[in-house]
């Protein structure tokens, strides 16, 4: 969208605009192929030189109206919808990382992109440096090197609800040249904008509050447009003949990391969004201005009477005054901090089971960020593969509870919370 309308507009009116006579919303193009007439029409799209459907492992148009839309709200240049956020971030590594490469990576992630980082990526060799996202800008930068691709990031991470200081990974992206990355997933465009704060790539995982409905697995790649890669030696991949792809010079191109992404990528990987988890999650979006509001407001009230409650040890969510984070989130999310918040239940870890099997509204569930309160114990569940070292450098101590704040009445809310901790 060309004017310059307000996230909540966007969030309804960006995307898909209908042609006289077409239907309303995104029609779902259930098909893998496209005709065409002439064999120059198909040429020029396989050379990139117009724009066009032809195989839908690579475009398609109801995955394009969603890609229009979180790109809109981010503000980005171009869009690549995937089959999950994991997909996502996988592919955007890809991108511009290969064997002998390294990237970054803050230590605070979620639990499925670290072991892809420590664990996968290496097996490509792919070399992951984790750092603590708190530490001075002087020690994150130690370990870069000239084989360094990318700074990975999440702008609230889960579980552990660590805001990310942009500024101080912004500096340093700038003075080494290395692409910033953020995963926006927690924050969503709605309470966060990474390209106004010096990203130049966005992931998502549209699973959780894009979509919010917990109907549709997906991610979103998204290009700031922001990064010159021209003659930048750490990325020579972009200044050297694609023969994969006509020789294109990805640098000299208007969109050169989407473009890159997209063209090899999602080619050679097709792990692309499929038409119909885009249509529901292009729907979900409609509402999501709406939903940030409610779940953050949800969150401030229940983590307000939680941190007062005697059998909670500690708490954290960027609302409370007293939160390590709280000045961060004023300044990078000031219009709400989210619904996603952790606490620690005093006593061992079997009060944590308790807890959770106490609760009647609230549900257990492996997942966050959709209308639904659901609590989760990370330990045993998405982070059991990692040992009590890396548990503690991934900010999530044994007894911590993951509480994603729903969208239903905060009152119902709290009194489930009450009568579950009574019987603790
Ligand atoms: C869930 C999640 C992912 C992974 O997304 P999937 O859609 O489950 O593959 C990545 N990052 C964050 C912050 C998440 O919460």
């Amino acid at each position: 969208m060309k004017e310059n309308y307000k996230p909540d507009t966007l969030c309804v009116q960006a995307g898909y605009s209908p042609k006289s006579g077409e239907a309303r919303i995104p029609p779902i193009v259930q098909s893998t192929t496209f005709f065409y007439g002439k064999t120059q029409d198909m040429a020029d799209l396989f050379d990139l030189k117009s724009d066009g459907y032809f195989y839908s492992r690579l475009a398609n148009p109801t995955v394009a109206a969603f890609e229009e839309k979180v790109t809109a709200l981010e503000g980005g240049v171009c869009g690549i919808a995937c089959s999950s956020g994991m997909s996502a971030t996988a592919l955007a590594v890809m991108t511009v990382a290969g064997a002998g490469d390294n990237i970054l990576s803050s230590a605070a992630v979620y639990g499925g992109t670290y072991n892809l980082f420590s664990t996968t990526l290496p097996k490509l060799g792919i070399e992951c440096r984790f750092f603590d996202p708190d530490a001075p800008k002087e020690e994150i930068e130690k370990l870069i090197d000239e084989r360094t691709k990318l700074i990975f990031t999440e702008t609230v991470a889960n579980p552990s609800i660590v805001v990310l200081d942009f500024e101080k990974i912004a500096s340093i992206s700038r003075k080494y040249g290395v692409l910033f990355a953020v995963d926006n997933t927690l924050a969503t465009p709605i309470l966060c904008n990474p390209f106004k704060w010096g990203a130049n790539l966005i992931v998502h995982s549209s699973s959780k509050y894009l979509d919010g409905h917990a109907a549709a697995l997906g991610g979103v790649i998204v290009d700031g447009g922001n990064f010159d890669f021209k003659g930048n030696k750490r990325y020579l991949s972009f200044n050297v003949p694609d023969e994969s792809y006509h020789g294109l010079v990805y640098s000299e191109l208007p969109v050169a990391f989407g473009t890159k992404c997209r063209a090899q990528m999602i080619r050679d990987f097709g792990a692309i969004m499929s038409p119909q988890n885009a249509f529901l999650s292009y729907i979900g979006c409609d509402t999501l201005a709406l939903r940030m509001e409610r779940h953050s407001s949800n969150a401030a009230k229940v983590a307000a009477y939680l941190e007062k409650h005697p059998k909670i040890e500690w708490i954290n969510h960027p609302s409370l005054a007293g939160n390590k984070y709280h000045e961060l989130a004023a300044k990078y999310m000031p219009c709400g901090q989210g619904g996603m918040m952790s606490f620690g239940i005093k006593g061992s870890v079997s009060k944590c089971a308790t807890f959770m099997e106490s609760l009647k509204l609230i549900t257990q569930e492996t997942h966050v960020a959709d209308v639904r309160s659901c609590v989760l114990h990370p330990a045993s569940t998405t982070h059991r593969q990692l040992s009590e070292e890396d548990l503690k450098a991934a900010g999530v101590p044994h007894n911590l509870v993951r509480l994603s704040v729903g969208i239903e009445n905060a009152e119902d809310i709290i009194a489930d919370l009450e009568q579950a901790l009574g019987k603790v």
